[in-house]
């Protein structure tokens, strides 16, 4: 199809209905971090597809992958076993900490969250389920109640069950955040632990939370606490060092489940740990997972205790597609790749210069009020005003979503395609194939320059 008949099928209403078409761009070809457009114009995908082109576009061994399983046994449905998903879930629980050795194969993240609410439920007997505002998990059925991040509700949205949401202990724009001790790498992918507002915030959030039980929740009655460990849709934000630490044990006293959701934050993509959830010293008893297990081939799953599975014998649960043969044999391949080609470093390592170039942009551009991340999940925030209004009088504005919208599509006529997040839609998110290089960066801090450069001329 050349963009020319796509236009005409448009103009006659004949056309694939896509939520977010922002950018006029019919992409015809991928491969690696690269993206080829109907002309053949390259673009370098710092997206990935939204974090889940984990290896790279077309990467040989998942086309390989795809090819030798489909020539085998292309799908048997949820009613039957086969060896790749035996070989599948073994290599996925080797990468699990702890007794998380129940694998359930569904298709999508939202798929895995509402599957985890229901274990939750189902395992504690309760009812009530938190999670952080700001946060997103999914928008179908009871995931419009869960996820709390303003910008992907409408009014007319069921508002789900017996679902709370914490305040957002975001350390940059939160009630007890502030300016950050963000100018070097280390700091921003580690926290650090100074005596300014943003670390001491740990505990205004938790107490905040504890509000909740004493107001809200019956003791004891909780089913489930729903996080990422670092939010993603909700614009790169990410949370004091030990919060979370403590909110899992406060949930847990009082009966509940703690759930990981990794949709975007797992697969070595922070660089540091392959999941996210370790680097703040926690084991979830539930972790949701879906985008780079794929490599953009629709699968996820959902990873718990045997003790947890067990709930579910006395409730129906069933999908016809979760755990196809093809999709489990690209699931086996991902992993392979990650390991083989030292993905999860190449993350923490061009990640790491990645932030180094942009916390220089920010001391250079006040259009940059923030820079944050890990590996290669990064938020630029820009804003509007000074960068001492922060620390002055404590406001942050953020840029109007018209003019980021201009730098967007300035990189994209350059090139380089990113996405943004946030309740304001005012952060840049790069979130690209895990295999891209420095050479990459040097070329997207390039094209992010001249960019700003004329949205002040
Ligand atoms: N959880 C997180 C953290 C996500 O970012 C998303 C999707 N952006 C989901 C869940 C829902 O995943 P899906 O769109 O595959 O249903």
């Amino acid at each position: 199809i050349s963009y020319e008949k796509a236009q005409y099928m448009q103009l006659n209403n004949v056309f694939p209905q896509v939520q977010m078409y922002e950018d006029p761009l019919l992409l015809h070809e991928g491969k690696m971090q690269w993206l080829f457009d109907y002309k053949g114009k390259r673009y370098l995908d710092m997206f990935g597809g939204i974090a889940t082109v984990s290896v790279g576009h077309c990467h040989p061994k998942i086309i390989e992958a795809i090819a030798e399983q489909s020539g085998i046994l292309g799908h048997v449905s949820g009613a039957y076993e086969h060896p790749k998903m035996y070989e599948y879930v073994e290599s996925l629980v080797s990468k699990m900490p702890g007794d998380l050795k129940t694998v359930y194969l569904v298709n999508s993240g939202s798929e895995a969250n509402e599957l985890a609410m229901l274990l939750a439920r189902l395992h504690t007997g309760n009812q009530d389920v938190l999670s952080i505002q700001n946060c997103y998990h999914g928008v179908s059925g009871n995931l419009h109640g869960l996820t709390a991040l303003a910008s992907a509700k409408f009014n007319n949205t069921p508002a789900g069950i017996s679902i709370h949401h914490a305040m957002c202990p975001d350390v940059f724009k939160g009630i007890w955040g502030g300016r950050k001790c963000r100018d070097s790498p280390v700091q921003t992918q580690r926290s650090c632990e100074c005596d300014r507002n943003h670390c001491r915030a740990a505990d205004n959030y938790y107490e905040q939370l504890e509000n909740i039980f004493s107001y809200s929740i019956p003791r004891g009655k909780v089913a489930g606490f729903f996080a990422e460990s670092i939010q993603g849709v909700g614009g790169v934000v990410q949370f004091p060092r030990g919060y979370l630490k403590r909110v899992y044990e406060l949930i847990r006293s009082n009966g509940g489940l703690c759930v990981a959701d990794e949709v975007q934050t797992g697969f070595g993509r922070t660089g540091e740990h392959f999941w996210n959830f370790q680097s703040h010293g926690i084991t979830p008893d539930i972790v949701t997972m879906a985008k780079g297990i794929g490599n953009g081939f629709p699968m996820a799953a959902v990873v718990t205790t045997s003790a947890i599975a067990r709930s579910l014998n006395s409730a129906f649960h069933f999908n016809t597609f979760g755990g196809n043969p093809v999709s489990c044999a690209v699931g086996v391949s991902v992993l392979k790749v990650i390991e083989e080609e030292g993905l999860q470093q190449n993350c923490l390592d061009v990640g790491t210069y990645f932030l180094e170039k942009l916390c220089g942009m920010r001391r250079e551009w006040k259009i940059i009020g923030d820079v944050r991340g890990k590996g290669l999940m990064i938020g630029v925030e820009l804003i509007d005003g000074d960068q001492d209004d922060i620390d002055n009088i404590g406001v942050i504005n953020p840029l109007n979503c018209r003019a980021v919208s201009r730098i967007k599509n300035d990189c994209l006529k350059m090139g380089l395609l990113f996405g943004v997040g946030g309740i304001r839609s005012n952060v840049l998110r790069f979130m690209p194939p895990m295999c891209v290089t420095k050479a990459d960066v040097d070329f997207t801090i390039a094209v992010l320059r001249r960019a700003m450069q004329n949205y002040y001329e």
